[in-house]
Parts: C-alpha cells; sequence; structure tokens
C-alpha cells in the first residue's frame, strides 16, 4: 500500500482518480474538496456528511498535516505575522496585510534561502530546506481559518516571503495550481504574485505554466552594484534578466512589477533613477521603491525620505508608474527582508 497523502498537497484532479478508483462516484471529490479547501476543517472527522465507515477508509490513505502555529504577532497598523512550525519542527514565517478593498498574505517557499542577498535579513540563514506543497497551500489555509472569526479574508497571495520561489520550482507551481482551484481556495490569477530575484531559465516557464503577476527585485541597474546586492546577478546579469522578462507572457493590460529597495549612498542617486528608466524601456512596468528595513546586525542604511521621493519623482516622471511602499508591520518585524523564521530576534 502507498503511503498516507497530506490531503491539502494534492490537486482535485489527483483525489478525483484515487477516489474513482476506489470506485467512488464525483460528488466524492467534491465534498472533500469543500471541506479542505472551503470550509477548512483540520480533519476527516470534521467531514460529517460522510460516512463513519467512509471516513475510516480515508484515514488509511490521507491525512492533514497543518503546521502549528508557534507566535502569532499583530502590529499597530494591524499587519499579523505568524511563525508557523511545520512536521520536522522547521519554522516558517507568514504575513497577511489588511488594506481597505483585499487581504494579501505573503507567503515563504523555502525554510532559509540560497541567495544570500546582504540587506536581507532572511539571507542571513542558509538554506534548510525546500516547502511542500502541502507547506504551501497549508500558509493560506491557516491565515484564512485564522481570519475568519476576526471578519477578515485573504484575496490576494504573494509569494515574497522566505526563500526563492523558483528554486523551488515544481512545489511553488503545484501549490500555486491548488490555489486557483475555482471550487476551493479560489484565488484568481490576477490576485497570485510571485516575487523572484531573477532566475532567468524558470522565469518564461513560470509565466507560461501558470500566468501569475510576476515581481523582480531588481535593486540596482549596475551589474557591479546588483553583483554585491543580489549575488544571484553573476550568474544572471541584467541583460539577461532583461531578456527573459521581455520573453514573460503579460495577460492583457498586466505589468511587471519591479521591486527596488533603497539604500542610502549604494543605489539611490539621480544616475541609478535615470539607469532604471532606461533599463524598464520596452517593458510594461510598475516600479515599487521600498524603504530599507533595517534589521539588528546590518550595516545597511535607509535612504532618507527626500532622496526617496526625489528618486519617485525622477522615475515616475519618465510616465512609470512608481509607488514607494508602506513599511507594514515595522514594529513585529514583519516587513520585507525582516522574516527570518525563528524566535531568537523577538524579545
Ligand atoms: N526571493 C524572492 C522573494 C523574497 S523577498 C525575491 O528575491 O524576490 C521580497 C522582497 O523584499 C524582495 O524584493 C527583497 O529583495 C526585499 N527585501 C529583502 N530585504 C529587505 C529589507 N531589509 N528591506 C526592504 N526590502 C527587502
Amino acid at each position: 500500500m502507498s503511503a498516507s497523502v497530506c490531503l491539502t498537497g494534492i490537486r482535485r484532479e489527483e483525489l478525483l482518480d484515487i477516489l474513482n478508483g476506489w470506485g467512488e462516484k464525483p460528488f466524492r471529490t467534491k465534498q472533500i474538496w469543500s471541506w479542505v479547501h472551503v470550509k477548512l476543517v483540520a480533519s476527516i472527522d470534521e467531514m460529517t456528511d460522510l460516512s463513519k465507515e467512509f471516513r475510516e477508509r480515508l484515514k488509511s490513505s490521507f491525512h492533514f498535516c497543518r503546521p502549528r502555529i508557534r507566535l502569532r504577532r499583530q502590529s499597530r497598523d494591524q499587519t499579523i505575522k505568524w511563525l508557523l512550525e511545520l512536521s520536522d519542527q522547521a519554522c516558517v514565517e507568514m504575513v497577511f496585510i489588511p488594506e481597505v478593498d483585499r487581504g494579501t498574505l505573503c507567503v515563504s517557499s523555502q525554510v532559509g534561502c540560497s541567495l544570500s542577498c546582504p540587506f536581507c535579513h532572511t539571507g542571513t540563514r542558509r538554506l534548510e530546506r525546500n516547502l511542500k506543497v502541502e507547506e504551501i497551500v497549508d500558509q493560506v489555509i491557516v491565515a484564512r481559518a485564522e481570519l475568519q472569526s476576526m471578519g477578515l479574508r485573504v484575496t490576494n497571495v504573494v509569494l515574497m516571503g522566505m526563500g526563492e520561489p523558483l528554486y523551488n520550482y515544481e512545489s511553488v507551481v503545484k501549490a500555486v495550481r491548488i490555489m486557483l482551484d475555482a471550487n476551493g481556495l479560489a484565488i484568481g490569477t490576477r490576485k497570485i504574485t510571485l516575487s523572484t530575484a531573477g532566475v532567468v531559465p524558470k522565469l518564461v516557464a513560470v509565466g507560461r505554466d501558470l500566468g501569475v503577476n510576476l515581481a523582480v527585485s531588481l535593486h540596482a541597474v549596475r551589474d557591479d552594484v546588483r553583483d554585491r546586492l543580489v549575488p544571484l546577478n553573476k550568474k544572471f546579469n541584467l541583460y539577461a534578466l532583461k531578456q527573459a522578462v521581455m520573453a514573460y507572457p503579460l495577460k492583457g493590460g498586466r505589468r511587471v512589477t519591479w521591486e527596488y529597495v533603497m539604500l542610502d549612498g549604494i543605489n539611490d542617486t539621480d544616475d541609478d533613477a535615470r539607469g532604471l528608466v532606461h533599463y524598464l524601456k520596452g517593458i510594461p512596468s510598475k516600479v515599487n521603491l521600498i524603504p530599507f528595513n533595517p534589521w539588528p546586525g546590518t550595516s545597511f542604511v535607509p535612504s532618507p525620505m527626500e532622496r526617496i521621493l526625489r528618486f519617485q519623482e525622477m522615475v515616475g516622471g519618465s510616465g512609470l508608474v512608481t509607488v514607494i511602499r508602506d513599511r507594514r508591520g515595522e514594529d513585529i518585524e514583519a516587513a520585507c527582508g525582516q522574516l527570518v523564521g525563528s524566535q531568537g530576534v523577538h524579545p
């Protein structure tokens, strides 16, 4: 007999196939799928419209593997961060950012990260392992279940938490397909954004496979500067990155989001702003300027706000949509680049 399968890590089609093999009618799949992804139950026993006998049969082949909430902190600005403990005790963080018209969940794809970007706190941790499909999907399920009682809802998902999603390609693609399922979590392709530091060989593939929004962590427009800020640039330089992004199949009217962290004296000059405008020529783009979020031990310094405003004016003045990102969740270390997945940093 094959090993037990985690219910949140399979696609509806797979469940259907297995139950077909048992001689069950397709509506059984519908029922179970709805318990897991809509009613958000955490055990087979809660599926009360299934006979006791059938539930026992299910238990012999399936299980839940919902991560345990080790810590939950809420920011003054209502942002919520959870530290989740996985079945092997590894921990990851996820962050919920409520806004007037939506609720965005920032999801992790790896425990730690292999990219070592020196301004990113996650980057100070080595890669421990990739997350499994169910560990990615469960972040959305846990957040939805937790937020329900507060009248809040996850409407958008950004793969911008810990890790580089394109270095965990197969699991990320499958997890996103599960999130897209219209009878389940039902988060549309327009509501999902994958953020990458620029894993060029996988960039076009992910556009073809998923059709979700793309965000790219650019941070510099000169190779010598980017080599330092995003060491992956030594493998896939700015030229290669631009070629790949130009080939990204953008669905009608959508733009690529470029993330640009503002670091004092490093990438925030007028020349950098002009270079950025030049680099983005020919690509439907939106620029997110991210004020650097400092963390204990970092030697990087945030650009002064006047500098950021001047940079925005120059880039925005060229016709590019340019937004200065809020520092949401700063007081609970939930802002960009502050996720480390350990309790150690919290007093
Ligand atoms: N590996 C992916 C996703 C994770 S990071 C990527 O590189 O895109 C999400 C965003 O936060 C990235 O743009 C990252 O460069 C940025 N970031 C990391 N540390 C930061 C910090 N301390 N302050 C502001 N932004 C940061």
